[in-house]
């Protein structure tokens, strides 16, 4: 079991020259990656349980930071901000939904959070990012994993080992697919967000996910549902049916919150298929 101690004083920060280095040191010593910090010091802090080491990340690191177009689609650096995606150029292209006054972005944490935050540590902390990435079908790039082609990469979340560093977020080229992300929350901002919920829609099929107090998830059993229901003549009964037993199982145990996923889902299924 990792040591714990209350007294944050007698944490020790290690600064490794290397992303490497950092998962090295991380093996060694058992330590915790930080970011941004914005999760980690106010959980810390509540539960006083401190890590005797962290071992801090550095935005300069190769392909940390940053966003780039590959014929994978959109490379994001892990310790990128949520501010620098909240307005970057290729983000209103792939997802717009996200910038802008009343995109997802906006209604992430404040400002100051996001000036601090990265995508990296939000994944890690089951934040709003989490639903769409599943949605997206999306794909971690961890430290270690180098295959050139890239198609070693895969979506092991929240499978991850505590010494695994994610250098990066790879999605899809998702510039024509639809794409829809709602939040649920007491407040927009500055409460815990009760769920996120992702509808996305590539022209073929239609993928759900959500996150929040149940947990991250992949909807794949309502989405088969969904997609193949013409051919299977599954009811819209059955679909419900499909969808309320799906959330159960993966740890969404409120029922209304359960019935509040569900109108919203068919909401952004009946957005998203308008005009088909
Ligand atoms: C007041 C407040 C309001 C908030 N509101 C929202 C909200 O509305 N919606 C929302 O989604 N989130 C919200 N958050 C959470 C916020 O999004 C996260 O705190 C932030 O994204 C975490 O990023 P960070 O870089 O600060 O991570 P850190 O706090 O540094 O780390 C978080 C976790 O991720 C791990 N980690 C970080 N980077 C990596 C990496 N590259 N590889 C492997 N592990 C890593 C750390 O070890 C740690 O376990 C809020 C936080 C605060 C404090």
């Amino acid at each position: 079991m990792a040591t714990v101690m209350t007294d944050r004083a007698e944490v020790r920060v290690l600064r490794p020259d290397s992303a490497r280095e950092a998962v090295t040191l991380a093996r060694q010593h058992g330590g915790t990656y930080v970011a941004g910090a914005t999760w980690l010091q106010p959980s810390c802090e509540r539960g006083r349980n401190w890590p005797p080491f962290f071992i801090a990340l550095d935005a300069r690191w190769p392909g940390f930071r940053g966003l780039q177009e590959s014929h994978q689609g959109l490379t994001i650096g892990a310790l990128t901000t949520l501010d620098t995606l909240s307005h970057h150029p290729l983000m209103k292209e792939y997802l717009p939904c996200l910038t802008g006054r009343n995109g997802l972005m906006n209604l992430l944490a404040g400002p100051g959070v996001r000036r601090l935050g990265t995508l990296g540590g939000n994944l890690m902390a089951g934040g709003d990012l989490t639903a769409l990435a599943f949605a997206l079908d999306a794909r971690i790039q961890l430290v270690g994993d180098d295959d050139p082609r890239g198609d070693r990469l895969v979506w092991r979340y929240p499978d991850l080992k505590s010494t695994d560093l994610i250098s990066a977020l790879v999605i899809p080229d998702c510039r024509r697919w639809r794409v829809a992300v709602e939040k649920l929350g007491h407040r927009e901002r500055f409460s815990p967000t009760r769920a996120t919920i992702a509808c996305v829609y590539d022209g073929n099929r239609f993928r759900m996910a959500v996150c929040g107090e149940g947990g991250p998830g992949r909807l794949e059993i309502s989405e088969a549902a969904l997609n193949d229901g013409a051919a299977s003549s599954t009811t819209t009964a059955d679909w419900y049916q499909a969808l309320d037993a799906e959330l159960e199982g993966l740890g969404w145990h409120d029922a209304r919150l359960r019935l509040a996923i569900r109108r919203v889902l068919v909401h952004q299924h009946e957005e998203l298929s308008d005009g088909d």
